[in-house]
């Protein structure tokens, strides 16, 4: 059913009784086309757009657990297109405009809102960094700005601009930059791919690979074999454990990711702030609560739960930039399980084996990617050929020495 002010209506006026499910909980079919594996954003984006981009509906989207179990329902829902190097920015730029249009084109509420992201800098080489940043989202198309201190305090008075340590210099503002609703980006594409015949199949877990040689033919799922022309992993945290089911090995670590939510206030930050000197970065939510994260925990794990010393440095940031924040108390806290890549930059490919796609690699800033990535992803399934956008996402850049280290840290994940 088509959401409106009228259905609304209609439906306030007759006891809510006509709204109908907004998706199947189909079971599995013995074959489909294509089977993605992983229900989050990624998987029921790609889903979304293989039919209706594609017209490929034969489609089943398999999760282990429920949709939106992952990290698209963890994640802090910041969505930005600043970028530098030219492998990354002309994608999330294109997921920026893709966000743009998002809820007209789901027909769904994703509370898409543009309230801007501002990077703080705190020295003159860091300044540097950023104008060169800027520039080089302006040459690309996208807007940026480099604020002054001035400009800075104008927006966020209450920052710590002093702090003998780390005094605030200035800041790159993207104001297209913001946040959207992450459970609801999850709920809309799975609305939108259900509606187009795709089979969303819960509580379904992936524990191995049909082969015929080397050609991967289907999956052995909890629910039995199904089998499929094309097999397409986006399984985000888990995907170094998926792929090794088909004896692939992949150059990404998995590391816990924490993020946490303060009390609820009255309005008090009206866009995104991310602290310069540490890893801080912080927003507030449309019901109040200040949401907040920082650094990875620093060892592998597939725990959705992180550890404390994490935690100390989180409220140490936290501290540094708004110290006002210590007066605040801790609603609740959770871990999410990053997929980091060796130079911080994602993989959007074909694999080795014929018949098997990998979408992964997206370290804490696959949310922002979801619109591009389902895009391209189903793009390369659809066609064989990587989208414009996504060519330098590639498997093998990681032999052949084709990085995209955003952050020019190397192959350290703790870093990216
Ligand atoms: C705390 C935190 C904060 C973050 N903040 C941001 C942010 O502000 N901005 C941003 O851009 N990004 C952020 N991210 C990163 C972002 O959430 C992820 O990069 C993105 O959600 C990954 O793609 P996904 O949504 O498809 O992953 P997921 O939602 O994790 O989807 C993968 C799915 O695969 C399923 N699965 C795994 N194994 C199997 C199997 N064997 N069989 C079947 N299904 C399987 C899982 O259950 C899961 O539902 C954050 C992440 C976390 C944890």
């Amino acid at each position: 059913m088509r959401y409106s002010f009228l259905s609304l209506l209609a439906n306030g006026l007759t006891g809510q009784k006509g709204w109908t499910p907004a998706w199947r909980d189909a079971a599995p079919k013995p074959a489909y086309d294509v089977i993605i594996v992983g229900g989050g954003g990624h998987g029921l984006a790609t889903a979304y757009y293989l039919a209706k981009v594609h017209g490929i509906t034969n489609v089943a989207v398999i999760e282990k657990s429920y949709i939106g179990s992952g990290n698209a329902g963890r994640n802090t829902t910041i969505i930005r297109s600043n970028y530098l190097l030219p492998g990354n920015e002309p994608f999330y730029e294109w997921s920026m405009k893709l966000w743009e249009g998002l809820e007209q084109e789901l027909n769904y509420n994703a509370m898409v809102s543009q309230r801007g992201i501002l990077n703080l800098f705190h020295s003159d080489a860091q300044r540097d960094a950023y104008a060169r940043r800027g520039n080089a989202m302006r040459l690309a198309g996208v807007d940026s700005e480099l604020l002054d201190r001035r400009r800075v305090r104008a927006m966020y008075p209450f920052l710590d601009f002093d702090n003998a340590r780390f005094p605030i210099q200035g800041g790159l503002l993207q104001r297209r930059a913001g946040t959207a609703r992450h459970d609801a980006v999850v709920w809309g594409y799975a609305r939108g791919a259900d509606t187009r015949g795709v089979d969303i199949v819960q509580n379904c877990e992936v524990t191995g690979f049909l082969r015929e040689g080397d050609a991967i033919v289907g999956v052995e799922t909890t629910r039995g074999t199904i089998r499929a022309g094309k097999v397409a992993l986006a399984v985000a945290g888990n995907s170094s454990r998926v792929a090794a089911l088909a004896g692939l090995r992949l150059p990404i670590e998995s590391h816990v990711l924490q993020a946490f939510v303060s009390e609820g206030l009255k309005p008090v930050i009206d866009g995104v702030i991310t602290f310069g000197a540490g890893h801080f970065y912080i927003s507030q939510s449309d019901k109040g609560g200040l949401v907040f994260g920082g650094d990875i925990d620093g060892y592998n794990s597939y725990a959705q739960r992180g550890n404390l010393p994490v935690v100390e440095d989180v409220a140490e940031g936290g501290m540094a930039l708004m110290p006002r924040i210590g007066r605040l108390r801790l609603l609740r806290m959770w871990g999410g399980i990053m997929d980091m890549s060796m130079d911080g930059s994602p993989i959007i490919d074909r694999t080795p084996l014929p018949g098997l796609y990998l979408n992964a690699g997206w370290c804490y800033g696959g949310f922002k990617a979801t619109p591009a990535s389902g895009w391209c992803f189903a793009h390369l399934i659809a066609t064989g050929a990587p989208h414009e956008t996504a060519g330098a996402f590639r498997l093998d850049r990681f032999r052949t020495g084709h990085l995209i280290d955003e952050k020019g840290v190397g192959a350290q994940p703790n870093l990216h």
